[in-house]
């Protein structure tokens, strides 16, 4: 247990320990960089360390308060999860309740004003059961505008046992008064060594699906944990089929538009998975741009594949490639114009196909 447990970004592992070292944690903090890096993680960290009975700058895990803030983030949770089901829009946020130690979430799109003033009301009150009060504010930049100014009021008046730590993708989303109140402590995603490294530990993959999941998930820790590679696969393997006829399309003698027509049909199979099977097929050419312009270059996503899209590469060139994501737009956006999914799903493939192949040199 303690902050020794963090995976990742030292440097602001770093900074929040020094800060607790020299029992200076500002009133507020702004936690800010990409998804799934450990933001809200490293912010209840911080938290359970200002309560835990052993005092100092980190956190046991074991004795009463760190056992307490455990079940008070349980209870929220729960809390959160029963409001998002109610259907009549007042009635979600009533009643609500908070604990020493609140993870104020959007109940909606964003976190309501409701919220925010149940904040407001509450900071300045003495805690209940912690000798401080930590409310951390995740999504920060989901806060409804209406409530954006009572949060400022809140943090240009900071009470004396309450802290907040606002929790955000990107700083430049919230409001710069909002910001110049918060001292910053950057994210950075995390690093691909580490992502093997945690994989190796926690699942069975192998090396090289080790290797794939810590290209895909990006820097997301929370991406890489999640990544089933059976399921990639099977996103995957249609557009593996197309590129190949596609690819060797551009260099055969004559078109086998059998082998065209059956290559988009698996591709439409996925239907229930539409928006994933783009996403893939958007990486794999990526992938194939990055190696057309540079072959050393190393930000090639589908990593287990570069011998194949290099080949793929070669033969459809700079302009092939663009072509196919001109075809793949095309695509997108037919999804996106589908009211129901289920209609004209079936032509989409051959959509794809033939504005591609119309544009094939
Ligand atoms: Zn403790």
């Amino acid at each position: 247990m303690g902050f020794d447990s963090f995976l990742g970004n030292p440097h602001a592992v770093t900074s929040v320990r020094e800060m607790l070292a020299s029992g200076r944690v500002p009133g507020a903090l702004l936690f800010s960089g990409p998804g799934g890096v450990g933001k809200k993680t490293l912010a209840l960290m911080l938290a359970k360390t200002l309560v835990c009975e052993r005092g100092g700058a980190d956190f046991c895990g074991e004795c009463s308060r760190c056992r307490k803030a455990d079940q008070m983030l349980a209870a929220a949770r729960e809390d959160l999860a029963r409001r998002r089901e109610i259907k009549e829009s007042a009635r979600r946020v009533e009643g609500l309740i908070y604990f020493d130690l609140q993870i104020i979430e959007p109940i909606t799109k964003f976190i309501l004003a409701e919220q925010i003033r149940q904040l407001r009301a509450i900071a300045y009150t003495r805690p209940f059961e912690f000798p401080r009060r930590i409310f951390v504010v995740d999504e920060a930049q989901t806060i409804h505008w209406q409530a954006v100014d009572l949060l400022l009021k809140v943090l240009e008046e900071p009470p004396e046992s309450t802290n907040f730590i606002l929790v955000c993708p990107n700083a430049f989303e919230l409001r710069p008064t909002i910001r110049s109140r918060c001292t910053r402590v950057g994210f950075q995603p995390a690093g691909e060594a580490i992502i093997q490294d945690l994989l190796a530990h926690e699942t069975k993959l192998t090396a090289p699906q080790r290797e794939l999941a810590a290209r895909v998930a990006g820097g997301s820790v929370a991406r890489a944990r999640a990544f089933n590679p059976d399921e990639y696969e099977r996103r995957r393997q249609p557009w593996v089929d197309f590129l190949e006829v596609m690819a060797g399309r551009s260099t055969g003698p004559s078109t086998n538009w059998r082998q065209v027509f059956d290559s988009a049909r698996a591709l439409a199979e996925n239907r229930g998975d539409l928006e994933g099977t783009l996403e893939v097929g958007y990486s794999l050419l990526s992938d194939l741009t990055h190696l057309r312009l540079d072959p050393a270059a190393d930000a090639v996503v589908n990593i287990d594949l570069k011998p194949r899209l290099m080949d793929w590469a070669a033969k459809l060139g700079l302009e092939g490639i663009e072509k196919l994501k001109a075809g793949l737009d095309q695509a997108y956006r037919l999804q996106i114009r589908n009211v129901n999914p289920q209609l004209g799903f079936e032509t989409l493939g051959i959509d794809v196909v033939s504005t591609i192949a119309s544009r094939l040199p």
